[in-house]
C-alpha cells in the first residue's frame, strides 16, 4: 500500500478521500489555489501545496503543477477525485510518465469512454443495449436532420464530448431541428472545444439508473448494484438513492451484467459508473463515467463498503477485496446535494460567506460529506456545493423520513440554498410513493418559499438575542461569549425589527431570573433562552439566531426569517445620560471619535462610534454645546456607563462663534 498520496482536488471530495487515507494510515498531500488557502481540505491534509491562482484553469486544472507538487512532496500516487482532471486521459498518462500511480482507470479506458459517440460504437459491438439513435462521424446537418426523422421525434441532441448537461437540446419537431442543432453545436464548441453531436430518441418519462462497477488490474470485476438518479433539475442530479425503487433481482442482474460488459470492453480498472436510461422494463446505455461519482456514498450506504479504500487497494495492485457473491445489499440510502444556489435566480450559484453554518449531527445512519465550515466562502470559481447529506434506513420509507427530518436541521446564513427545493421533494407524495422519472421536479415540485414568516418564536428569539446577548440555539459557541452582555432594563423597552417592508415591535420588560415578558403582536409571553432555542410560557421551541451586524436571522426547521434591527440601543444610552454626559450604553470598543476638545456641536451631531456585538452604535450629542473633554480614543474598550465625552462648562455666549 502507498505511504503517501496526493489529492488533486478540493472541497468535499478532497476531504472525503483524506478521511479514508487517514484511516488506512496513508499520509495525504493536498493542493490548493489562492482562494482555498484556508479551506477545509487544506486543514485536514498532512501537508498542502499551493498550485496557483483561484480560477481552476490556473490551479486545479494545471496538471504540471500538480505533478510537480507530487514530486516535491514525495507522494507515490495521485487521486483525482471527480471533475477537474479526473477524466483527462492526458493527465493520467502524465502521472504515469512522471512515475506516479494514477488512482483511476487506465488512460486508454478514459479515452475510449471520453466521447459519447465513440463509446456507443464500442458498446454496440459489446452487445450493450443502446437508445435508438445516430452516433456516427458524419456531421452533415442534412444527414443529422434525416436521422432525427428516422429515429422519430422527439429527439435529443447531445454533445459527443458532453457532460454537465451542456450542449444538450430536446427537439420536438423537424421545424425546430436546425436551430436546436446550431445551439447545441455552439454550446458544445464553447464548453468542450468540440462541436460534434449525436442524436437519439428522447424518452419522455425515463428513469436514470446507473450501475457502480469495480475492476481490479487482474481482470476481476464486480457490480456494486444500482443507483437511481431520476430526481433531476434540468437533467442534472439533485437526489440519488439505492436501491432503485421497483428493481427486481432479475433486472438488477441484467443491468449489472450489461455494465460489466461495457467496462470489460474498454479494459477497465478501478471504480466506474455505467449510466443507463430506463423506461418500463427496458434500459439502454447512456455513457460511462470513468471515475468515482458524487453519489458514491449511496452505494457505500447499502453495501457497507468504502469505495475510496477499494480504489486505493486496486491502484496499489491488490485484488478486489470481495467477490460478487460476498457483496450484500442492505437497506436503503438516499443522498441530497445541498447547494449554494439562488432559487429566485433560476438556481444560479449563490456566492458569499457562510456567516452561519450548522449541519445535521452525524451518526451511523446520517452522513454529511462537506468541504466547508462556518466562515468559509462559496467562491465564484468552483462548484457551489455546500455538502452532501446521506441517510440510511432499513427501507425506503424510513430513509425518506430520516432525510426529511435531517434536512430541517440545516442552518445556513449568508448564501441562498436549494434546501427548500430538497424539502419539497422529500415531502412530495409522488416521491414517497416512488413515482420517479427525470421530469419529476418539473411536474410535481413547487418549492415552498426559502424564507419563513416572522412568527412569535422567531421574534422572541431575536429579541432575546438583543436583550441579553444569549443566542438561542447556540449556547456553547465560545466565539459569542466575548460580546455577551446584559442590559439593565428599567421598565419597558421597545425593540423594533424590520422584516421585509414592515417594522414589527417587541416590547420587553424584565421578568424574574433571566426571563423577560415580551409582547409580540399584542400577546405577552414569559420568554427566556433555553439550550437549543427559546421557551415561551414554559414551552420550548427549537430556534437558532445568527447575527451579522444589524441583521439577525432566526432559523427554524431549516427556514430563515431575516430581521433588521432598527437602532436598538441608542435610546437606552441616551436615556441613561445626563444632559451633559455621553456614556457608553453597553461594554464596547471605540471605533471612531468624530469630535475633539473645543468643537462646537448641535443636538444630534454624531460624536463617537462604538462597536459591540458586531454592531455599530453611533452616539449623538444630547444637546447643543462645546466639547470639553473626549476621554477615550479609537481602539479603547469601554465599560457600560463609562463617561465618554464631557461638555465644556458653557458661559453664556461661548457658543456664539
Ligand atoms: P451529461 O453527461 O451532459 O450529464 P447524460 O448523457 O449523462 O449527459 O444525460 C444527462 C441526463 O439527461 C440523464 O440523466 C437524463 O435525465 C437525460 N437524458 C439523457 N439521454 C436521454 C434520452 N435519450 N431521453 C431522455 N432523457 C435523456
Amino acid at each position: 500500500m502507498f505511504r503517501k498520496i496526493l489529492i488533486a482536488n478540493r472541497g468535499e471530495i478532497a476531504c472525503r478521500v483524506i478521511a479514508t487515507a487517514r484511516r488506512m494510515g496513508i499520509a495525504t498531500v493536498a493542493v490548493y489555489s489562492e482562494a482555498d488557502a484556508n479551506a477545509r481540505h487544506v486543514a485536514l491534509a498532512d501537508e498542502a501545496w499551493p498550485i496557483g491562482a483561484s480560477p481552476a484553469r490556473e490551479s486545479y486544472l494545471v496538471g504540471d503543477r500538480i505533478i510537480e507538487a507530487a514530486k516535491q512532496s514525495g507522494a507515490e500516487a495521485i487521486h483525482p477525485g471527480y471533475g477537474f482532471l479526473s477524466e483527462n486521459a492526458d493527465f493520467a498518462d502524465a502521472c504515469a510518465a512522471a512515475g506516479f500511480v494514477f488512482i483511476g482507470p487506465p488512460a486508454s479506458a478514459i479515452r475510449a469512454m471520453g466521447s459519447k459517440s465513440a463509446a456507443k460504437t464500442l458498446m454496440e459491438k459489446a452487445g450493450v443495449p443502446l437508445v435508438p439513435g445516430y452516433h456516427g462521424d458524419d456531421q452533415d446537418p442534412a444527414l443529422l436532420a434525416s436521422e432525427a426523422e428516422r429515429i422519430g421525434y422527439p429527439v435529443l441532441i447531445k454533445a459527443s464530448a458532453g457532460g454537465g448537461g451542456k450542449g444538450m437540446r430536446v427537439v420536438e419537431s423537424a421545424a425546430e431541428f436546425p436551430a436546436a442543432l446550431g445551439g447545441a453545436k455552439r454550446e458544445a464548441a464553447a464548453s468542450f472545444g468540440d462541436d460534434r453531436v449525436l442524436v437519439e430518441k428522447y424518452l419522455t418519462r425515463p428513469r436514470h439508473i446507473e450501475i457502480q462497477v469495480f475492476f481490479d488490474t487482474h481482470g476481476a470485476g464486480v457490480s456494486l448494484f444500482e443507483r437511481d438518479c431520476s430526481i433531476q433539475r434540468r437533467h442534472q442530479k439533485v437526489l440519488e438513492e439505492a436501491p432503485a425503487p421497483g428493481m427486481t433481482s432479475e433486472r438488477r442482474k441484467q443491468m449489472g451484467d450489461a455494465a460489466l460488459a461495457a467496462a470489460r470492453a474498454v479494459g477497465y480498472a478501478g471504480a466506474g459508473t455505467v449510466e443507463f436510461i430506463a423506461e418500463d422494463e427496458k434500459f439502454w446505455f447512456m455513457e460511462m463515467n470513468t471515475r468515482l461519482q458524487v453519489e458514491h456514498p449511496v452505494t457505500e450506504g447499502i453495501t457497507g463498503l468504502d469505495l475510496v479504500e477499494w480504489q486505493l487497494r486496486v491502484a496499489a495492485g491488490e485484488h478486489l477485496p470481495l467477490t460478487q457473491d460476498r457483496i450484500q445489499l442492505r437497506g436503503h440510502a438516499i443522498e441530497a446535494r445541498i447547494y449554494a444556489e439562488d432559487p429566485d435566480r433560476d438556481y444560479l450559484p449563490s456566492i458569499g460567506t457562510l456567516a452561519h453554518l450548522r449541519q445535521p449531527e452525524t451518526s451511523a445512519d446520517v452522513r454529511v460529506d462537506t468541504g466547508v465550515r462556518q466562515g468559509d466562502a462559496i467562491a465564484p470559481y468552483y462548484d457551489p456545493m455546500i455538502a452532501k447529506l446521506i441517510v440510511w434506513g432499513p427501507d425506503r420509507d424510513a430513509a425518506a423520513r430520516r432525510l426529511a427530518s435531517t434536512l430541517r436541521d440545516y442552518e445556513v446564513v449568508g448564501v441562498s440554498t436549494n434546501l427548500a427545493l430538497l424539502r419539497a421533494i422529500v415531502s412530495a407524495p409522488a416521491f414517497l410513493s416512488a413515482d420517479l422519472d427525470t421530469g419529476f421536479i418539473g411536474r410535481h415540485i413547487r418549492p415552498e418559499p426559502d424564507t419563513a414568516e416572522p412568527d412569535a418564536v422567531s421574534m422572541v428569539a431575536v429579541a432575546l438575542t438583543l436583550l441579553d446577548g444569549s443566542r438561542p440555539g447556540e449556547p456553547a459557541d465560545p466565539w459569542d461569549v466575548a460580546d455577551s452582555f446584559r442590559v439593565n432594563l428599567e421598565g419597558w423597552r421597545e425593540i423594533q425589527l424590520r422584516f421585509g417592508g414592515t417594522t414589527r415591535t417587541v416590547r420587553a420588560s424584565p421578568g424574574p431570573d433571566i426571563a423577560y415578558r415580551l409582547t409580540v403582536d399584542g400577546h405577552a409571553w414569559a420568554a427566556r433562552a433555553v439550550p437549543g432555542g427559546v421557551s415561551l410560557d414554559g414551552i420550548s421551541h427549537r430556534v437558532s439566531v445568527a447575527r451579522r451586524g444589524d441583521e439577525l436571522t432566526a432559523i427554524r426547521d431549516g427556514r430563515n426569517a431575516v430581521f433588521e434591527v432598527v437602532d436598538p440601543l441608542v435610546p437606552l444610552g441616551a436615556k441613561g445620560s445626563g444632559d451633559d454626559r455621553v456614556v457608553a450604553p453597553i461594554p464596547a470598543r471605540v471605533t471612531q471619535v468624530l469630535v475633539a476638545e473645543g468643537d462646537v456641536v448641535t443636538k444630534g451631531t454624531p460624536l463617537i462610534v462604538l462597536e459591540a456585538m458586531k454592531m455599530e452604535i453611533t452616539l449623538p450629542s444630547p444637546r447643543d454645546g462645546t466639547i470639553g473633554v473626549v476621554r477615550y480614543a479609537v481602539g479603547d474598550m469601554v465599560e457600560e456607563g463609562t463617561d465618554l465625552v464631557q461638555f465644556a462648562a458653557s458661559p453664556a455666549g461661548a457658543e456664539s462663534a
